[in-house]
């Protein structure tokens, strides 16, 4: 028994052997191509990845080369447009340069020619006055409404003819720096009220004595002077002012002198505010003088360029006529007008 046992164990044993070693050796074949098939599966991933990555590395160094030659052609880019900026600065210096040195022989010019213009050199007048017999009348050119545009001519041909004049001032805006010139000149400053607008400065005593302040701060501001002549706008006689407030001549005529100021009226007058723009008429205007009066206050404006083109003129016939140039001051002869209102 116990051999049987043996060798029925032993057999057994030879087979569980045979049996085991096969079952080992067929995982060991399954394992080993496990392992091929899946080496091969790597080596085929691994070529594609690389096949992909040398695509991805061609195109980047395509890309690279692109840009590249995208930064070499926007490099000579700039360096032309630097060239053509710096040419151009060039030029355009050489343009400066040159309008710079005409903009200085212009000032030269201009310095030269208004130095001549203001200077009193060779008056034009005749050294005797051609009706000794007139008696000594003497002219006051009063000019109202500026500054103005026109008042720097007016000045320069006053200065030709070495004659002074009155200018009766508004507020001239951008042109008020002109009062100083009027003064520094040797001209006599007046008052003519800052806003000249009849309808707000004949509106009441008030209106027309702040207006007046109003100028009169103006012109002390502008020329260190506190004047004390003055015209109303329209003359002491006007009559429009009857319409705004009735009386108020009669009321400021007197108050003004009360005040201290002298104003004056006129006597003659150009026509350059009744239409009297040329040289002739103009003229015609000024002969038309009270022949017995000693004295002339002649009207103007200069505001009117009709005005700046006649003075000359109108000084020579003036002269011509044995006639003395004068400034208005407080103690010169008034003119007044008939008060009407
Ligand atoms: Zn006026």
């Amino acid at each position: 028994m116990k051999e049987k046992l043996k060798s029925v164990s032993k057999a057994t044993w030879m087979r569980i052997a045979i049996i085991v070693l096969s079952v080992l050796f067929l995982v060991a074949t399954a394992t080993t191509v496990f392992f091929v098939v899946k080496w091969h599966n790597n080596k085929n991933e691994l070529s594609q990845l690389n096949g992909a990555l040398s695509e991805n590395s061609s195109m980047y160094d395509s890309k690279v080369s692109e840009y590249e030659s995208y930064r070499a052609e926007k490099e000579s880019e700039k360096q032309s447009y630097e060239e053509k900026l710096n040419s151009q600065s060039k030029e355009y210096q050489s343009k400066v340069d040159e309008l710079n040195k005409k903009i200085d022989s212009l000032n030269k010019k201009l310095a030269a020619k208004t130095s001549t213009t203001r200077a009193p050199v060779a008056p034009q007048l005749p050294s005797q006055p051609l009706n000794p017999n007139n008696g000594v009348k003497t002219v006051y050119l009063t000019f109202d409404d500026g500054p103005s545009q026109y008042t720097s001519q007016i000045l320069n041909i006053l200065d030709s003819y070495g004659v002074k004049a009155t200018f009766f001032v508004k507020n001239g805006g951008k042109y008020n720096y002109l009062m100083k010139d009027i003064v520094n000149r040797g001209h006599a400053i007046g008052l003519h009220t800052y806003s000249h607008d009849y309808k707000k400065i004949y509106s009441s005593d008030e209106a027309y004595l702040a207006d007046l302040q109003k100028i009169s701060d103006l012109v002390l501001q502008q020329t260190g002077v506190e004047t004390k002549i003055m015209r109303f706008p329209g003359g002491g006689s006007n009559s429009v002012s009857k319409k705004h407030s009735k009386g108020i001549m009669t009321r400021m005529t007197r108050k003004v002198t009360e005040m201290g100021y002298a104003y004056f009226d006129w006597n003659c007058s150009n026509g350059d505010a009744d239409g009297a723009n040329t040289v002739a008429k103009q003229l015609s205007f000024c002969s038309n003088y009270p022949k017995s009066a000693n004295t002339i206050i002649v009207l103007m404006h200069d505001t009117k360029p009709a005005t700046m083109e006649s003075l000359p003129k109108i000084i020579e016939y003036y002269h011509s006529q044995g006639m003395k140039f004068g400034v208005l001051t407080t103690s010169s002869p008034t003119i007044h007008h008939r008060v009407t209102n």
